[in-house]
């Protein structure tokens, strides 16, 4: 099964991980008990609950998977899918923890699915559904505002996350802090702007610090610097579609392949991005479009620089790996590349940014939303026109002090206090940017860290190795 590969694939990872931390000079001692502690699961809870639908009973099965409780709450998606299973919930809880712990957000990791393929139901049978289930978690405290927080994930997005905001305040009225009870809401139900945008977004902050080390872009053997450098993208849902965006039409990259679940497109001069999404959010597919091509998971063996996959888990394996000729991968998605491919690349000398650094920034930005709702104001609300009016005078100092007037093509960007999206942005971009220091100067400095993801996940399981010693436990 699919989801016992994926789980065996995060554990090797993990162990990996301890075995290179127990070696060389940075032995951190941490236990064989407290390893095998940390990595498995707490618990998961299977739910089976029943929904009168098109006149007769509908039995739906769905999990929450609690990885680490060393933070609380626990934070993680929850997917809609029919596939789902508990190997794959459990793999991507404990995946959670180790991307908090790596981007020093203060969660443990969760996670949680539903068996469903959401195409096959109507909007308001979706949200019987959805309610239904929320109801399922809110008995066992599995969607609570600080003890385990859900957001999106494949499968779902705004609309189900405010279906579950909303049946648990009617679920608890007297709670103030309701709306932090889960996040990648919609801004106008307590959610935040930029968390849309945010994964895509932080695949684009970690590709540029990625560029901005140059001994790191060395090993890849490309020339330095983002701008024309040939992206292949698989799945354009939340995640690859706004991660092709920025990449597009904010730093220069070409995407020249787009894979979906239907067919791929190709342009060599590149793909204009929000065109192609406009195509198959009316259409549904990506067929009929300009350049499309029959193909299945082979375009991921196409020749450019970059491949971004982002949508789901072990895309890419033994049977593929070899074949792939991107010298840099970017995992968007969780756990798209499986340890045995990890190590077929590897010797290839192929870089692979990883999963729980790659796509952290939507959990980053859930952490500013659940601040948001405990603080119950708006980011930016309080500082924003102090900021402005300072500047203004700091400006007129300026003029007075040169005699001559502020240059036109500056004024505005210069006077402009922070809204909520720029201090998210900010926020996000320092998390990925901060990161991406950590995790080289551990690759580039530790024989034992071989590669980005050994890295990685050696900085994520020392914090929370410490952390648990701490406890005492
Ligand atoms: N599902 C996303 C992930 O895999 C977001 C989790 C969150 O925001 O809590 O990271």
């Amino acid at each position: 099964m699919a989801g016992d590969a994926f789980l065996q694939s995060i554990e090797h990872n993990f162990k990996n991980a301890v075995s290179c931390l127990k070696s060389g000079d940075h032995a951190d001692g941490i236990s064989d008990d407290l390893a095998e502690k940390i990595m498995v699961a707490n618990s998961t809870y299977v739910v089976r609950f029943g929904v009168r639908l098109r006149g007769k009973l509908f039995t739906f099965t769905g999990y929450r998977s609690v990885h680490s409780e060393h933070f609380e709450p626990v934070k993680g998606g929850i997917r809609y899918a029919p596939d789902v299973n508990q190997q794959e919930v459990e793999a991507l809880a404990a995946l959670m923890s180790y991307k908090c712990a790596l981007v020093e957000v203060p969660f443990g990791g969760s996670k949680g699915g539903l068996i469903i393929d959401p195409r096959e139901w109507s909007e308001s049978e979706l949200e019987r559904i959805t309610r239904r289930f929320t109801q399922e978690l809110a008995k066992r405290d599995l969607i609570h505002p600080s003890q385990n927080v859900p957001a999106p994930d494949v499968g779902t997005g705004e609309r189900e996350m405010a279906w579950m905001a909303d049946e648990y305040k009617r679920l608890n009225p007297a709670e103030l802090n309701a709306w932090a009870c889960v996040t990648g809401k919609p801004v106008t139900k307590g959610g935040i702007a930029g968390r849309t945008e945010a994964t895509g977004r932080g695949v684009e902050y970690a590709l540029r610090a990625f560029f901005d080390h140059p001994e790191d872009v060395k090993r890849t053997g490309m020339i330095p610097g983002l701008p024309g450098k040939r992206v292949i993208v698989q799945g354009l849902g939340n995640v690859g579609y706004h991660a092709a965006l920025f990449l597009s039409t904010e730093n220069g990259a070409l995407i020249t392949h787009v894979l979906e679940r239907d067919g791929a497109v190709v342009d060599e001069t590149g793909i204009d991005i929000d065109d192609l999404k406009q195509h198959v959010t009316k259409t549904g597919s990506v067929k009929n479009y300009k350049g499309y091509v029959e193909s299945g998971m082979e375009m991921l063996e196409a020749d450019a620089d970059i491949l971004i996959p982002a949508a789901m888990e072990l895309v890419i394996t033994e049977e593929n790996a070899d074949r792939i000729k991107t010298p840099l991968i970017i995992e968007a998605a969780n756990g798209p590349v499986s340890a045995e491919a990890d190590r077929i690349l590897r010797d290839r000398g192929v870089v692979i940014i990883p999963d729980l650094y790659a796509n952290a920034g939507g959990v980053t930005v859930s952490y500013f939303e659940w601040i948001k709702n405990l603080s119950r104001i708006r980011f930016g609300r309080m500082q924003r026109r102090a900021e402005e009016n300072r500047l203004a005078a700091l400006i007129q100092g300026v003029e007075q002090l040169t005699g001559k007037p502020f240059p036109d093509n500056l004024i505005d960007e210069a006077v402009r206090g922070s809204a909520e999206i720029d201090l998210v942005r900010s926020g996000l971009e320092d998390t990925m940017r901060s990161t991406y220091a950590v995790i080289s100067d551990v690759w580039n400095n530790n024989p034992e860290a071989t590669d980005m993801r050994t890295a990685a996940m050696m900085v994520a399981v020392r914090r929370i190795a410490t952390s648990y010693q701490s406890l005492g436990i």
